[in-house]
C-alpha cells in the first residue's frame, strides 16, 4: 500500500474547515493528534481547561472516525515523543500541519520536519495585517477594525456602516439593571467539547441573549456570572467553532429585525476587530513582548490570586469564586477588577500573564500576552492602548453590585475602611505622574492626584494596602 500522509492537528485545531485538514481525505491521509503528558503536567491549570481541552481532542478523534478517517490518537510523554511514535508505526510520506497557533509549536514543527500550510483558522492571516500595518505609523484597534469591517463586509450597507456608525460602545456601558439578576438565560453549565454541541451554545447566544447584550455589555452583578455574554470564547479559542460562522450568524439575525445594532456591533467588535487585533500583536512582537515591564512592576503575585488566601474585597473574592468554578469570567472582570487590581498594585506582568494564561478556559499564549502586557497592565508603555485602564472603587460601584455588601468603602482613599481599588488608583497616578501627566487621556486624572490634600496619607496607606496584600491580609 502506497505511503499515506499524515495531517498533524493540534489542540486548538479541532475543526475540518482548518487548513491541512480542509483538503485531506480518508483514502489520502491519515490524521494523527498529540495529546502529551508533559503540557498538562507543565502548569496548575484549571481543572475545567485539562477536562475541556482533553475530552475535545477525544470527541474530535471520534468525529474524525466517524467521517472514514484513520486516526492515530498519541497518548505520549510529549508532542515530540507521539510524533516519533506516529512516525516510527506508520512511516508517513510527510507529516503536514496547519500553522500552529503559537510560536514554541510552530519552532516545533519546523523542528521535526513537518510542513505546514497557512491557517484560516482567523479571518486576518498575519500576512494581512502585515500589508495593512506597513501603511501606517500606528495600528490602532480602532482603525483596524474598520479596515476588517469593509474588507470583511460585517454590518456594511455599501460603503457606510449599517446605522449610520462604526461604534455603539457609548450605549453599550449602561449600569447593571436594578431589577436584578435573573433577566438573562443561562447557558448549559457544563462546557461543550464537540462542534455540534458548540454550535448549539452558538444558536442560544443568537437567539436568547445577543439581542440584550450591548446596554449592559460592561457590568458586573454578583449572583450572575454571564449576563448576556456569549460564553463562545473557549470554542472559538479551540476551533470548534470559526469567528466568520459565528459572525454570520450573529449578522444574519440583526439583518432579520432581531437584534438591536448596538448588541451586533458591540459584539462583531469583538470577534473581527479585539480578538483579530490581539492575535495579529502577538505574532508581529513576540517574542520579545512578553518580556516588557515598562512600569517597573515588581510585585510578586498576591496570595489571593491562586487562592491561597482569602480576601475582604467583595468584587475580587467574588470574580475569584466565579473562575475557580468554571475558569471563565467575561472581559470586565477580566480588565477591571483582576487586571485592574495587578496594575495599581504594581504586580510583576509576567507573574500576572501567567497565572490568567493558567486560570482560564480559554486561555492561549497568543490570547493572554497582549490583554495583560498591553492592554491590562501597561507594561508595553502604550504600544497597544493609549491610557492604562486603571480605575478605583467608583467605577466598580458604577458597573456592579459588589460594593454595597463590601466591608471597604469605596469612597475613601484613607483609613482601615479605605477600599483599597481608591487608594491604590490614587497612588497609582501619583506614582507615574511624571509618565502620564502629558497623555491627553490620563492628564485630568493625574492633576486631580497632584492636588490631593492628603497625597501623603494615601502613599502611606497604599504602602499599607500593598504589604497585606503580599501577606494575604486584605
Ligand atoms: Fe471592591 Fe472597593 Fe467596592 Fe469593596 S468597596 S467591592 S473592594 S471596589
Amino acid at each position: 500500500m502506497a505511503k499515506r500522509e499524515t495531517v498533524w492537528v493540534f489542540g486548538d485545531q479541532l475543526n475540518r474547515a482548518i487548513g491541512a485538514l480542509a483538503t485531506a481525505a480518508p483514502a489520502t491521509h491519515r490524521v494523527l493528534l498529540v495529546t502529551a503528558a508533559s503540557k498538562i503536567a507543565s502548569r496548575p491549570w484549571h481543572p475545567a481547561r485539562v477536562a475541556l481541552i482533553t475530552r475535545a481532542i477525544a470527541d474530535f478523534v471520534a468525529d474524525l472516525r466517524a467521517d472514514g478517517f484513520e486516526v492515530d490518537h498519541q497518548l505520549a510523554p510529549s508532542f515530540r515523543a507521539g510524533v516519533e511514535a506516529h512516525r516510527a508505526a506508520h512511516s508517513p510520506s510527510r507529516i503536514v500541519v496547519t500553522e500552529p497557533n503559537s510560536l514554541s509549536a510552530r519552532r516545533l514543527v519546523a523542528d521535526l520536519g513537518c510542513d505546514s500550510v497557512r491557517s484560516n483558522q482567523f479571518l486576518c492571516h498575519p500576512d494581512d495585517f502585515q500589508s495593512w500595518a506597513s501603511t501606517r505609523k500606528s495600528f490602532r484597534m480602532e482603525d483596524f477594525y474598520r479596515w476588517q469591517r469593509r474588507r470583511l463586509g460585517y454590518l456594511m450597507d455599501g460603503d457606510e456602516p449599517a446605522g449610520g456608525e462604526w461604534n455603539y460602545d457609548e450605549q453599550n456601558r449602561e449600569r447593571p439593571p436594578k431589577d436584578g439578576h435573573g433577566r438573562w438565560p443561562t447557558p448549559a453549565n457544563a462546557w461543550a467539547t464537540t462542534r455540534k454541541a458548540a454550535l448549539e451554545r452558538l444558536e442560544f447566544f443568537v437567539t436568547r441573549a445577543l439581542p440584550m447584550f450591548g446596554p449592559h455589555e460592561d457590568a458586573m452583578l454578583a449572583k450572575n456570572w454571564h449576563l448576556a455574554h456569549s460564553v463562545l470564547s473557549p470554542y472559538l479559542n479551540l476551533g470548534l467553532l470559526l469567528p466568520g460562522e459565528v459572525c454570520d450568524r450573529v449578522e444574519k439575525e440583526f439583518r432579520a429585525g432581531r437584534v438591536p445594532i448596538n448588541s451586533a456591533e458591540g459584539f462583531i467588535r469583538q470577534v473581527i476587530g479585539w480578538r483579530e487585533y490581539v492575535w495579529n500583536l502577538y505574532w508581529r512582537w513576540m517574542p520579545d513582548y512578553a518580556s516588557l515591564n515598562a512600569l517597573d512592576a515588581d510585585l510578586d503575585l498576591p496570595p489571593l490570586f491562586t487562592g491561597a488566601a482569602q480576601t475582604s474585597m467583595r468584587c475580587v473574592g467574588g470574580v475569584l469564586r466565579d473562575l475557580q468554578t468554571r475558569g471563565w469570567v467575561h472581559h470586565i472582570p477580566r480588565l477591571m477588577v483582576l487586571g485592574n487590581l495587578a496594575l495599581i498594585a504594581g504586580v510583576d506582568p509576567q507573574q500576572f500573564t501567567r497565572w490568567m494564561w493558567d486560570s482560564f478556559v480559554d486561555s492561549a499564549e497568543w490570547v493572554m500576552v497582549p490583554n495583560v502586557i498591553g492592554m491590562s497592565l501597561h507594561a508595553d508603555g502604550g504600544k497597544m492602548a493609549s491610557k492604562p485602564y486603571a480605575a478605583g472603587g467608583a467605577y466598580i460601584d458604577r458597573m456592579s453590585d459588589y460594593c454595597a455588601g463590601c466591608a471597604f468603602d469605596r469612597s475613601k482613599r484613607v483609613g482601615e475602611d479605605a477600599c483599597p481599588f481608591t487608594t491604590l488608583y490614587w497612588d497609582f497616578l501619583l506614582r507615574h505622574a511624571d509618565r502620564f501627566v502629558k497623555n491627553p487621556r490620563m492628564s485630568t486624572q493625574v492633576r486631580s492626584a497632584q492636588k490631593l490634600r492628603d497625597a501623603k496619607a494615601v502613599r502611606e496607606r497604599a504602602r499599607e494596602v500593598v504589604a497585606r496584600l503580599r501577606l494575604g491580609q486584605l
